[in-house]
């Protein structure tokens, strides 16, 4: 039953869509924004078409950005021979804040998910592949979460990877089980680096 008006309607319908959204919060998010100043929806929608057109993955580490080379990988500060590899973006910035971490990441774009059949080719790995080819990388620090997926990343990698002789480390405990990264305190981040172990 169409309660609200086809234009409100279709609004909860595209929220709703979004992940972690369900049906209550994709009402109260549409009433929410109904009751906005025009200009402040403008403004929103404005950022949303800009966020999506202009953003790209970085050449050399895969991550979300603006540019065509990433802040991180632009730097001459970094140490570019650390690669830590991460699931996504936000794993990265949740390392990012803990300001522990001085070396470069590569983000995947995902994990491999065995049981959905998305293999190695869903993820970013051939461009891991590459960056090791053309550039000397001392360690590779495997950061996936501890889900099931990310530990069947964690050992594709390393099986891949190993042969080339490079040290591959994986972040230890203090990260529970099946905990995603980004939730996780700075503090504790920063302890899974330190006690990080050899694989
Ligand atoms: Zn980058």
């Amino acid at each position: 039953m169409n309660y609200y008006g086809t234009p409100v309607t279709n609004l909860i319908e595209e929220l709703r869509r979004l992940p972690g959204i369900g049906s209550k919060s994709a009402q109260r998010l549409a009433f929410h924004i109904i009751n906005m100043p025009e200009e402040h929806v403008e403004h929103l929608a404005e950022v949303l078409v800009s966020a999506r057109k202009n953003i790209r993955y970085c050449k050399k580490c895969c991550t979300l950005t603006d540019r065509d080379v990433c802040p991180i990988c632009s730097s001459d500060k970094r140490d570019h021979s650390t690669i830590m590899v991460v699931e996504h973006t936000k794993d990265l910035a949740a390392y990012e804040k803990t300001g522990q971490y001085n070396g470069v990441y590569h983000v995947l774009q995902g994990t491999l998910v065995p049981s959905l059949g998305k293999g190695p080719e869903d993820i970013r790995f051939k461009e891991l592949e590459a960056r090791l080819d053309s550039s000397p990388v001392k360690e590779l620090i495997l950061a996936t979460n501890s889900s099931l997926d990310g530990e069947a990343t964690a050992m594709y990698i390393t099986k891949k990877v190993k042969p080339r002789g490079i040290r591959i480390t994986r972040i230890a405990s203090g990260v529970p089980i099946g905990g995603e990264l980004e939730y996780i305190d700075e503090v504790t981040l920063s302890r899974a680096l330190d006690g990080r172990i050899e694989l």
